[in-house]
């Protein structure tokens, strides 16, 4: 598996930093997970074509995770339409229970009614187990409550080759964080809050290093950060809990794994 994080960050975007999307590539498959706000440039950045893309797994529906899937969606629509060369292959769109109904409903406040009535890229409800290809794919529901409002959200595992890296999405301190990061080679850790910040958003600096050392990750990588915490200063506070190997994420960093 090869792990490309395409953005290490959230709402806040910079040149350097851009929110949440990473690029997996395993089994001969593209799959983005989540597609915030600057995804369609940093693919660009890698030469990564949006029609090279077989699969998207969105966390949650916030729009620092999900903003440029509409945009995304309109580059195969518009081509689909207009172009000469038509696509003659589709993403699989996969994300929290209503997945489609959130594309249509945002279409139409848009003024762009453009998922109706074109079927050519099929919007699922995430299963709790799933395979594309040779790549396993497990979500587990994980708590995320910000504003009041709790999201459906979910961290994802996946698993090849023997090798399993999970992303968080956006995750609480909750039973299933615990379980989607258990003996991870990989985990991409939301790692928003410092040390003393508890409640139903994110986890913490310290519960991050809790879970990860309890549940045996093997490599955890830093992520979805906000400018007026610094990352170091958080990576320092994990580290006081985990002993395994910490990696503060960068937009553009390649993760490889062997498997
Ligand atoms: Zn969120
Ligand atoms: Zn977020």
């Amino acid at each position: 598996m090869k792990l490309t994080i395409l953005g290490a960050g959230t709402f806040f975007a910079g040149i350097n930093q851009t929110a949440s999307a990473y690029l997996l590539e395993a089994s001969g498959l593209k799959i983005l997970v989540d597609c915030g706000p600057g995804t369609l440039v940093r693919l660009s950045q890698i030469g990564v074509s949006v029609f090279d893309i077989d699969a998207v797994f969105i966390t949650h529906f916030h729009p620092d995770h999900t903003s440029d899937l509409f945009p995304l969606f309109m580059n195969y629509r518009i081509t689909d339409t207009l172009a000469k060369k038509k696509p003659t292959r589709f993403p699989q769109i996969f994300g929290p229970e209503g997945i489609y109904q959130y594309m249509l409903r945002y279409s139409r406040l848009s003024q762009l009614r453009s998922v109706e009535g074109w079927e050519k890229i099929k919007f699922t409800d995430i299963k709790s187990k799933q395979k594309l290809g040779d790549v396993k794919i497990e979500a587990f529901k994980v708590l995320h409550k910000a504003f009041n409002y709790k999201a459906k959200a979910y961290a994802y595992r996946f698993g090849y080759g023997g090798k399993v890296i999970t992303f968080s999405g956006d995750a609480a301190k909750c039973p299933g964080i615990e379980k989607a990061c258990k003996n991870a080679d990989i985990f991409i850790c939301d790692c928003s809050f410092p040390r003393g910040i508890k409640g139903p958003v994110h986890m913490n600096t310290e519960e991050i290093g809790q879970i990860s050392q309890k549940n045996r990750v093997k490599k955890l990588l830093l992520t979805h950060f906000y400018p007026f915490y610094s990352p170091q200063i958080l990576f320092k506070e994990v580290k006081e809990n985990f002993s395994g190997e910490t990696v503060i994420g960068r937009d553009l960093m390649k993760v490889p794994l062997e498997g």
